[in-house]
């Protein structure tokens, strides 16, 4: 493991039972209140965006945006916000999905995603990978294309990457 990933991983602390019984919440406020461990993080979600030719960066709410705004600064890339429905002013385009209860709904800014812009969507845990299939549909649905999905953490044993691969369409998702 290089030292940026040792770093990353002493930071994540896991909450046992948190929301409810039964999930290992992955909690990365350690990781954000060390200025030497975010700024790794931001350098290396930052590199992904210039790699793979972002030329916007979406966020999703919540925890998202703590990381994608520092990374979209730093990536000198424009940072397009995905929130949970109701929650922007302007025109926007919605995506419903699963949830295991019931449905949830994001949202982005219609005017904010056009033909020709290449998206890196970020997020901290892929887990189902349900939030970010919905956000990969909304992209393409304002006629953008899909540049990947950067993530801290995936949780593996719950099969987010297979069920991305038809939404990702070749493109790239990279766990740190
Ligand atoms: P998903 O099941 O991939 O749609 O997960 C939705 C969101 O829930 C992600 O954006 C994560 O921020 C959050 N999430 C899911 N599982 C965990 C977990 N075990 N620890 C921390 N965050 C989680």
């Amino acid at each position: 493991m290089t030292d940026v990933k040792e770093l990353l991983l002493s930071r994540i602390r896991d909450v046992p039972d948190y929301p409810k019984a039964g999930v290992m919440f992955k909690d990365i406020t350690p990781l954000l209140a060390d200025p030497t461990a975010f700024s790794a993080l931001t350098d290396a979600l930052a590199g992904l965006c210039v790699e793979h030719g972002a030329t916007k960066i979406v966020g999703l709410e919540a925890r998202g945006f703590i990381l994608a705004a520092p990374v979209a600064v730093r990536a000198g890339i424009g940072f397009i916000p995905v929130r949970k429905a109701g929650k922007l002013p302007g025109a926007t385009l919605s995506q419903a999905y699963e949830l295991e209860y019931g449905q949830a709904e994001i949202e982005v800014h219609a005017e904010d995603l056009a033909a020709g812009d290449r998206v890196m969507v970020i997020d901290d845990v892929l887990a189902t990978g349900g939030t970010a299939e919905a956000s990969l549909q909304l992209i393409r649905r304002a006629g953008a294309e899909v540049a990947g999905l950067a993530v801290l953490m995936e949780l593996g044993f719950l099969g987010g990457r297979p069920r991305l691969e038809p939404a990702l369409k070749g493109a790239p998702l990279e766990a740190l």
